[in-house]
């Protein structure tokens, strides 16, 4: 008899004509029609019962006074198990890093170690106050303080910040640290130079901070043009913004020299440390010359990313821009005992409320701990080996604009394809029906119609052959049957949407039934 999942396999074969049903390792969505919870409302449902009142019965208006809200609005009114069982059918629509390989180059989606999840809810560790007393808090100081330290010995750096929330809001912090160094020397200078490969956080940083941006273009290898560079840097230029390795995948590999022409003028050198998954343990941006850089906690150390956040972008720098650093910094008082130091008069202040994010230092402390030296440097050429591994199996495919080596991401491009009028993001949309995560598309904007890889050293060779295969049946469909791949996806919930009506007419409010209100 077949199983429930293959009749609904069978059905979505049956009614997505266009659907080819041999792919490996197929995830067809579980529930095709689930209604608003709004929709699924009846009146006097309810998904809690509280006990007797056990305390004296106030009169709301006479404590809140005119503050007491009559109308509570339309809510919904369901039971414990429909609120859960229609939560847990939306999350089967949802992919995630725990169903399957996350390919999206440059975001780094690696998998969520549960030793980190564990650490972090314990119960001293996760009901911490952030206003708690410092001799009450210094377990969490602790923690601050270690990972401060773990992270200065990997980069190389002299000091480090945790407060900035994400990659760009580092980004913004270097740079306004960068502003107040040139400052505090009289000018602040008023251009930052940009490779023409760098994500689009950078220019967006550069020009928040008020600086003006100058376009750096590559050279034929993907890498910054030295000489260009030489004939650009000034003694307007506050700092460069380089990603190493570059959005491309592929180490700078005159990154010394580069460091050298922006000191020689007293220009900085930022480096976009959001590709440091394929330094870590092998070199330090500290020792290249680099003065100033963010990491992505949720990219190299593992904690977790987008939807799962929240996200953390530690900023580590050289000595002469530590005087600037984002208050309070962990100073160890003569006790030995440690302790906040708000007293900073060079600071360029707070960009964080707090600390940062404190839950994501304790989950990338515990990645970096648990894997010790030895297994980080085990983890960067794991990711370099597994972005190769499929680099080498999809070149006589799938076309490679950069033959330079690259690291820990491959950018292969969609030139072959488009011949058959298959474009990267259609090509994206059909990989969902083989059950991954669409790669980065479109980006970096260096290779026109590119296809940006990056399969992390979380992935084990099975589930690598898998990914291979199926980009490897898109890339034969492209040649025979293009237009399953221009209709895909074919196997989940919603077909192909109009993502400029979806982004420019979002329907996002439910309105209730004419003459509706709620039920007492
Ligand atoms: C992800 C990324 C950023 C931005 O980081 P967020 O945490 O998303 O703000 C910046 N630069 C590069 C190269 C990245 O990959």
């Amino acid at each position: 008899m077949a199983s429930a999942s293959e009749v609904q396999q069978e059905e979505i074969r049956a009614t997505k004509k266009p659907f080819v049903g041999n792919t490996r390792k197929v995830t067809a969505h579980l529930t095709q029609n689930e209604s608003l919870t709004f929709e699924k409302s009846s009146p006097g449902k309810k998904a809690y019962k509280l006990p007797p009142l056990d305390v004296p019965e106030v009169d709301a208006a006479a404590v809140l006074g005119g503050a007491v809200r009559e109308d509570a609005g339309y809510l919904p009114e369901l039971s414990e198990i429909e609120i859960i069982r229609h939560f847990t059918r939306l999350s089967t629509w949802n992919y995630a890093i725990d169903l399957g390989m996350y390919p999206l180059g440059s975001c780094t989606m690696k998998y969520n170690p549960r030793v980190n999840e564990l650490v972090s809810r314990l119960e001293g560790i996760a009901e911490a106050h952030p206003y708690q007393p410092e001799h009450l808090s210094q377990g969490a100081l602790q923690i601050i303080r270690t990972l401060q330290d773990c992270l200065i010995e990997i980069t190389g750096m002299d000091t480090i910040t945790l407060q900035p929330a994400a990659g760009a809001h580092g980004e913004f912090t270097g740079i306004l640290l960068t502003r107040a160094y040139h400052q505090s020397k009289g000018n602040a200078r008023k251009t930052v130079l940009v490779p023409d490969s760098a994500h689009g956080t950078n220019p967006a940083t550069a020009a928040v901070v008020g600086y003006k941006v100058q376009n750096i273009k590559s050279n034929a290898l993907g890498m910054v043009d030295v000489g260009a560079l030489e004939n650009l840097v000034t003694e307007d230029v506050a700092a460069l913004m380089l990603t190493n390795p570059s959005t491309i995948g592929v180490f700078e590999s005159e990154i010394h020299k580069i460091a050298d022409i922006l000191h020689a003028k007293g220009a900085l050198l930022y480096m976009d440390g959001a590709n440091m998954n394929a330094l870590v343990g092998k070199t330090r941006p500290g020792d290249f010359g680099v003065d100033v850089m963010h990491l992505n906690l949720h990219k190299t150390f593992s904690t977790p990313h987008g939807g799962g956040g929240p996200g953390s972008g530690p900023v580590a720098c050289k000595a002469i821009l530590e005087p600037f650093l984002p208050t309070p910094v962990v100073v160890e008082k003569a006790d030995g005992s440690l302790s906040f130091n708000y007293d900073r008069p060079q600071s360029v202040g707070r960009v964080r409320m707090f600390y940062g994010n404190f839950g994501m230092f304790v989950r990338a402390l515990a990645y970096i701990l648990a894997n010790g030296p030895d297994g980080l440097r085990q983890t960067t050429e794991d990711a370099v080996l597994n972005a190769n591994y499929i680099r080498k199996k999809l070149e006589d495919v799938y076309e490679l604009p950069y033959k330079t080596p690259t690291l820990h991401e491959v950018v292969f491009s969609d030139r072959r394809q488009t011949q058959r009028g298959v474009k990267t993001g259609d090509i994206a949309k059909r990989l969902i029906d083989y059950g991954f995560h669409p790669y980065t598309t479109a980006f970096p904007l260096i290779v026109p119609g590119a296809l940006m890889i990056e399969p992390t050293e979380s992935e084990s060779k099975e589930e690598l052959d898998l990914f291979i295969d199926a980009m490897r049946q898109v890339a034969q469909e492209a040649e025979e049957n293009p237009e399953v791949i221009l209709s895909a996806p074919h196997s989940t919930r919603i077909s192909r949407l109009d993502e400029t009506a979806a982004a420019r007419n979002p329907v996002l409010r439910w309105k209730p039934p004419v003459g509706a209100s709620r039920e007492e």
